[in-house]
């Protein structure tokens, strides 16, 4: 059985090398391949991962031409990963590694997805943890009970379950939704998050908020219908105040004051129309950019990896970032030297674009 560790990596120089150590040494005597997805990174990450795919070809590099992002970037190792399971984790080690080899066990039970579950979450801020917990209570309303709480990116699909991810090709991704929303048989491995190994987190707060509200717009068009909620509501309440203020002025000798209610009505409605208007604003938008079709991610180098199986779609791989495959050059010591010329090109590109 062959083993597939997809990687999204973004500016982790300090924590691969660990990385790739310690799924050395955890999947000893197992048949895998490590994908790593270079995000754009600006630092050393791709140099360094480089170097060791040169020492190691079952080290395999993809690297896009800017930053995607990181559900861009798992995409992408989904629709080049051929192992007969693939496992997505995180380069940080919050995700240990030491946790695969129970994983694929799950697999061989006949399971199609394994979701280790965060039990406890260490080195997290409070505020992180909290804005977590709010955000899987959310998305457990908005996607309903498919979602399963504190399940994150880290999981293993089986082949069959990539296949079905792969035909999955919208541009506002939240997989894990798409994994819930496919209903496959999953398995839940409780594990404890780890603090990050080294480096700062990638999700500031802005950036998790953005990515929250594409999970709830991708997956659900409740906002919009909490609009027309809030707009029946608040036209009751009116017509409430209306019959109130003629009962005042027909049955009474009170004089109605004007222009305090209608200051606080006025704000009132000009804020839910604007809120409902912003809303539906972006949903168009989405639906714009959805219908331009354009491409997910682009490489703009490959090593080490094996031609993909099937034509990719929606994405873009560059001229000349042909998908290259150290074994099609010869084994190191046979005729190394081009892969050393090929990597020291790629490095002169790079640094060049850094
Ligand atoms: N990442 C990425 N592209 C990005 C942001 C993050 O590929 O634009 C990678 C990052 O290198 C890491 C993983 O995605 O391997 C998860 O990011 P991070 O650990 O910063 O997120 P957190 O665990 O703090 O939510
Ligand atoms: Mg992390």
């Amino acid at each position: 059985m062959l083993l597939s560790v997809v990687v999204p990596v973004f500016n982790e120089e300090q924590a691969v090398n660990i990385l790739i150590s310690r799924i050395r040494e955890a999947l000893r005597g197992f048949d895998w391949r490590l994908l790593f997805v270079d995000d754009g990174s600006t630092d050393e990450t791709l140099n360094i991962i480089h170097g060791t795919a040169l020492d190691d070809n079952r080290i395999q590099v993809l690297s896009f031409s800017r930053n995607f992002g990181h559900q861009a970037a798992v995409t992408a190792g989904l629709d080049f990963a051929n192992g007969d399971a693939v496992i997505v984790m995180d380069a940080d080690l919050q995700d240990p590694p030491e946790l695969l080899p129970e994983m694929v066990r799950l697999f061989e039970q006949g399971y199609d997805v394994v979701s280790p579950q965060r039990i406890c979450r260490r080195g997290e801020t409070w505020l992180k943890r909290t804005t977590a917990t709010i955000f899987y209570r959310t998305m457990a309303t908005m996607v309903g009970s498919r979602l399963t709480p504190e399940v994150g990116d880290f999981r293993l699909f089986s082949r069959r379950a990539v296949l079905a991810i792969r035909s999955f090709r919208e541009q506002h991704r939240f997989m894990r939704g798409l994994v819930g929303w496919l209903g496959l048989r999953e398995a839940i491995l409780p594990f404890e998050r780890q603090p990050r190994a080294a480096g700062e987190t990638k999700y500031p707060m802005l950036k998790m908020l953005r990515f929250a509200w594409t999970a709830v717009a991708s997956f659900s068009a409740l906002p919009l219908r909490l609009s027309i909620a809030a707009g029946i509501l608040l036209s009751c309440a009116g017509f409430g105040y209306l019959f109130y203020v003629l009962y005042l002025a027909l049955f009474t000798n009170i004089l109605v004051p004007g222009w305090a209610s209608v200051v606080v009505l006025q704000c009132i409605f000009s804020g839910m129309i604007l809120l409902a208007l912003g809303a539906i604003g972006d949903y168009v938008g989405r639906n714009y950019e959805e219908s331009k079709g354009r491409p997910l991610y682009v490489v703009e180098n490959a090593f080490n990896i094996m031609p993909p199986e099937s034509d990719i779609v929606r994405a873009t791989i560059l001229d000349g970032a042909t998908v290259r495959n150290s074994s099609v050059y010869g084994t190191r010591g046979m005729d190394a030297s081009n892969v050393v010329a090929d990597i020291e090109e790629h490095r002169a590109v790079n640094s060049l674009r850094f």
